[in-house]
Order: structure tokens, then C-alpha cells, then sequence
């Protein structure tokens, strides 16, 4: 072995990364800090990163972001602070955005998170991982790795210049949607039950929800409102749609659209992708006004059905998964970089206890059964069946709450309180989060029959328009949490009576295209 290997010809290294996006340049970045003698070597195939989706972050990789990864005055100085989430609803009624029912904070948030250009965010990274010590082969392909668990990995890479073959007694896998190791090894799980597409191109010209012109055309925005609305995640929302509205820093705008694909229709193939999410969005009074007059940039087209998968193994002795190579689900709530977190210190632990010694094995396996499970957990409490009832104002504000509320509670509440031990706290797996997963499962499939008989009954939306709920935003405070967990509850019990109990399964409701969408097969919205 090269004891002093430094460079790429070093024969042995301690730990080959593939990717060097952010889960790749952060898993390299951590790793150099917690042990500089660590030999570590990244491989990227792409000369520079271009702009792509995960441009919101939300409190847990805020989190990972600021402390974790020490870029706060980087985020502050590049990248534009975020301001929460906001949903904008319409129905037959609404005319204009003015008429548009609206969910969001009155204030500004409390607790940090950004909207990123990624591009510029993985670069910076990569560079500080570099400056670490870290090797990096760019451009250069992984074309594939053969694991031996418990000792050398051997990876197999076409450079610009000649195929090479490396070793590295620890691989880890952060090559995203390619899911390098996964789709080898058949560990690879397409979630046929979530058909989502996605969408989605940057945009210039459109138009700044804080002008004065737009406060002046709809009063009704600036009535007992204090915030910001630009810099928030603005949420175009329709029945089993949704578009994400992110504003990033000189300008530009982020615009995309996922879909159910058993609620929603996609455009025919023939136009241009851009012009087919204005055409798809046009159909909204928030969309068609902010829209008016801007130009997607062309080149920036980006596509992709079928969003929802996951790896059935995260690690052994001598890999690890992490970031979109380990899983993803669904990009509402923005939960992708928060999974990058919990992934990449996932790995960096891995990587650290071999360093001391420890059983590897017995880590692996525990990490293993606790992914697997977050992720079906994560599923099933948040997104099975979401789209049947996100375009609903009124159930969409309680379920939104709800999920909100729990989230701060028993998520990102133990890194504020914890430190960075509260990675290990992976979501939804400890004993106390189970009846928690449970509680949400359960109001989750409640909301969505409702809406579903809603549907039914010609009432989905009816709240739609004329609403504005602006609340005054979420923080850590227990008692807060609390109260809102309360009060939600109760609105929800209050609902079941009065109209919830016609879709209970023991009045046996449910009529055929209810049982069709739980089946998975196409319908027309
Ligand atoms: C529609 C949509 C919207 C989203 N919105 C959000 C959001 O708002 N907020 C959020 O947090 N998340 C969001 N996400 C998720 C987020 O984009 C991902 O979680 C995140 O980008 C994954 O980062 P990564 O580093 O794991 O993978 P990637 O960013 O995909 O990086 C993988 C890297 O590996 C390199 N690579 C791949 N294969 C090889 C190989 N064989 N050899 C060498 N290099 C290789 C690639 O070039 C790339 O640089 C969204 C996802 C989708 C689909």
C-alpha cells in the first residue's frame, strides 16, 4: 500500500467518493474535518454543475448547511434567505390573483433556510473539500465498482484521457438519480404507488409578488400582511398538481411542475417543454398574472416521471449510500436535502467507526433496517395519496399544519436541541416516533378519502377563493407546537363529524374511481 499517497496514483485510499454534487463534496468535506489523515478521493464526471432542481432548503438542512457545513455568511452573502412556505389555491370563482385563496406566514421566518442556485452552492463545496485535502478526479466517470465487503472496493473509471481502475477499502455511492451502486446490485425499488412527473426550466421577467403595481391592483395582498412573498417557496396549487415558484438570487426564477399522473394530465408531446408548463399553468389566475410577460431560458429543459424510488440496502463494511443515490421520494416540502443530511452523516459516522475499530456490521445493519424504514415511514405519513387533497384549501390548511407542526416537534427540533447527534435520530425510526408516524398516517388517508368524497360531491375547493390564511409562522417553542398541534386535531375531529363520516370505510362509500386511483390506474382530472 502507498502510505503517502496524495495524488490520483495514490494506490489504496481510505475512502473513493462518486459524485461530487452535494452529497459526494459534503460526505468529503465532513469526513477531512473529523480526520484530516483520512486519504480521501472524490470522482466527478462533469466539468462544472449546471443549475438544477433542489434550490430549497427547509430547517433541517438549513441546519446541515450553516453548522454542519459552516456556510452561513457564504448562504447569506450568495444565495437569498428564505421566507417559509406559501400555497396559492383557485377555483371556478377565482378571477384574478386578488381572488385566490392564500396559505402563509404573516411575518417573516424565524428559523434559517435559503433558496440556492445550486450550481453555485455544490461548486463552493467542493472547492472548500478540495482545499481539505481532498482529491478530485473531474472530469472522470465511474463506470462501475466492485463491492467486497469488509475489504478493498475496486472502482472502474474512464478519464478524458484512459480508462483506470482504483481501490478504496470504503466507496460511497452520492451519484444521485444514477443510483451507481443501487440499480448494480438490484437493490434498486421503483414506488409505483406515488406516478409523480416533474417539470421544470428557470425563468426571466416574471414578475416580483412585492411590487407596488401588484399591491395596488389587489389590495387585499397588503391587508394585515408583514413579510415577504418573493422570497418565500410559493406553491401554485391545483387538484393533484402542484408548481414550485423559487426566486434565486440576480433574478431568475425557478418554476416546475409535479403531477400526479392519476389526477392530472400532461401536455401532448409537441411543444417545447417551457411553453407546455405555461400552457399547464395558464390555467391558474396566480400563475397566468405572474407569468405574464416572462420567457423560460432556453437550453434550461429538464423532465423527469416517476420521481419516487429507494435503495433497499444504505450501507455494508465498505459502502455506503447517500443523498438521491440512497432514495427519494417527493419534492413537496422540499424534503431532498434534509435526506442528503441524514444520508451523509449516516456515512461519515460509518466511516469514522471503522476508523476507531469498531463493528462495522453491527452499525450497518441497525442503518440498513432504520433507512428502509424512515423512508417507507416518511411515504406513508406524508405523501401516499397527498395529491388527492392538496388542491383543497381547507383540508390542505390542516393538513399542512399538521405536518408542519410534527415536523418541528420531532425532527428538526433535536438537531437545534442535540447538535449534531440529532443525525442519528434518523426520522420516523426511534419507539416514541412510531405512534407519532401512526397519528400521521392515519389523518393523511383521512384527508385524502374526504377529499376524495369532496370530489365526488362536487364540493372539492370550495374554499378556494376569498381566503387568506396568514399565519403567524412556526418556531420551537413546546407550547406552540403544542397548541397547534391541539387545535388541528380538533378542526379535524370537528370535520370527520360533520362531513368525514360519510367516506368511513364502514358506510362503504367508496365509489369504483376512488378504488381505480388506490389501484393506480390513470384518470381523467
Ligand atoms: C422535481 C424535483 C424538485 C426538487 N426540489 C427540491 C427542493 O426544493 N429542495 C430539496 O432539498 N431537494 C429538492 N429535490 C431533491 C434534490 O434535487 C436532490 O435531493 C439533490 O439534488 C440530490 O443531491 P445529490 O448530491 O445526492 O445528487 P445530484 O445532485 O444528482 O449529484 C450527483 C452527482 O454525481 C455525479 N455522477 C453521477 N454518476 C456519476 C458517475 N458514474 N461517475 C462520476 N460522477 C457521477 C453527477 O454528475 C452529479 O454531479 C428535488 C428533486 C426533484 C426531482
Amino acid at each position: 500500500m502507498n502510505q503517502t499517497c496524495r495524488s490520483e496514483d495514490c494506490e489504496l485510499w481510505d475512502v473513493a467518493i462518486v459524485g461530487g454534487a452535494l452529497s459526494g463534496a459534503s460526505t468529503a468535506l465532513i469526513l477531512k474535518r473529523k480526520d484530516p489523515s483520512l486519504r480521501i478521493v472524490l470522482i466527478e464526471k462533469n466539468t462544472s454543475f449546471k443549475r438544477r432542481v433542489g434550490e430549497a432548503t427547509v430547517e433541517v438542512s438549513g441546519y446541515f448547511l450553516c453548522r454542519t457545513l459552516g456556510l452561513t455568511r457564504f448562504l447569506t452573502q450568495t444565495q437569498l434567505c428564505k421566507n417559509g412556505l406559501r400555497f396559492w389555491f383557485s377555483n371556478k370563482e377565482s378571477e384574478n390573483l386578488g381572488d385566490c385563496s392564500e396559505i402563509g406566514g404573516r411575518y417573516l421566518s424565524t428559523v434559517p433556510s435559503f433558496l440556492l442556485d445550486r450550481s453555485v452552492l455544490d461548486e463552493e463545496v467542493l472547492s472548500r473539500a478540495r482545499e481539505m485535502g481532498v482529491s478530485i478526479i473531474r472530469p472522470a466517470l465511474v463506470k462501475s465498482v466492485d463491492l467486497y465487503e469488509g475489504g478493498e472496493q475496486t472502482l472502474h473509471l474512464q478519464t478524458e484521457n484512459s480508462d483506470k481502475t482504483i481501490k478504496a477499502r470504503w466507496v460511497i455511492d452520492a451519484s444521485g438519480v444514477r443510483c451507481l451502486l443501487a440499480r448494480k446490485n438490484n437493490w434498486y425499488k421503483p414506488n409505483p404507488s406515488h406516478p409523480t412527473l416533474a417539470a421544470w426550466t428557470r425563468w426571466k421577467g416574471v414578475k416580483d409578488w412585492d411590487d407596488a403595481n401588484l399591491a395596488e391592483k389587489y389590495p387585499s395582498l397588503s391587508k394585515n400582511y408583514v413579510g415577504i412573498r418573493g422570497t418565500a417557496t410559493n406553491h401554485i396549487i391545483g387538484d393533484g398538481w402542484w408548481a414550485w415558484w423559487i426566486a434565486l438570487k440576480g433574478g431568475d426564477t425557478s418554476i416546475g411542475v409535479v403531477i400526479d399522473q392519476r389526477r392530472a394530465k400532461w401536455p401532448p408531446e409537441e411543444e417545447p417543454l417551457g411553453e407546455k408548463i405555461r400552457e399547464f399553468l395558464s390555467s391558474h389566475p396566480v400563475a397566468r398574472e405572474m407569468m405574464d410577460g416572462a420567457e423560460y431560458i432556453e437550453g434550461d429543459i429538464n423532465f423527469r416521471r416517476n420521481l419516487p424510488y429507494s435503495s433497499s440496502v444504505q450501507s455494508g463494511d465498505g459502502f455506503a449510500l447517500t443523498g438521491d443515490a440512497l432514495a427519494f421520494i417527493d419534492p413537496f416540502y422540499s424534503p431532498g436535502m434534509d435526506w442528503i443530511a441524514f444520508s451523509t452523516m449516516a456515512a461519515v459516522n460509518l466511516v469514522m467507526a471503522w476508523r476507531k475499530g469498531e463493528n462495522i456490521q453491527v452499525l450497518s445493519d441497525k442503518l440498513n433496517k432504520q433507512f428502509a424504514m424512515s423512508y417507507q415511514r416518511m411515504f406513508e405519513a406524508l405523501y401516499l395519496n397527498k395529491y388527492d387533497y392538496l388542491g383543497d384549501y381547507e383540508i390542505m390548511r390542516l393538513g399542512f399544519r399538521l405536518d408542519i407542526a410534527f415536523y418541528y416537534s420531532f425532527i428538526a427540533y433535536f438537531l437545534f436541541k442535540d447538535g449534531e447527534e440529532g443525525f442519528k435520530e434518523i426520522p420516523f425510526t426511534s419507539p416514541q416516533a412510531t405512534p407519532i408516524f401512526a397519528l400521521m398516517r392515519l389523518y393523511n388517508s383521512r384527508f385524502a378519502a374526504i377529499a376524495r368524497k369532496r370530489r365526488e360531491d362536487g364540493r372539492f375547493g370550495r374554499l378556494n377563493s376569498g381566503q387568506r390564511d396568514l399565519f403567524p409562522g412556526f418556531n420551537f417553542n413546546r407550547s406552540f407546537l403544542l397548541k397547534i398541534i391541539t387545535k388541528s386535531l380538533f378542526a379535524w375531529a370537528l370535520l370527520e363529524i360533520k362531513e368525514g363520516w360519510k367516506s368511513w370505510p364502514v358506510f362503504n362509500l367508496n365509489t369504483a374511481n376512488d378504488q381505480a386511483i388506490e389501484e393506480g390506474e390513470p384518470s381523467q382530472a
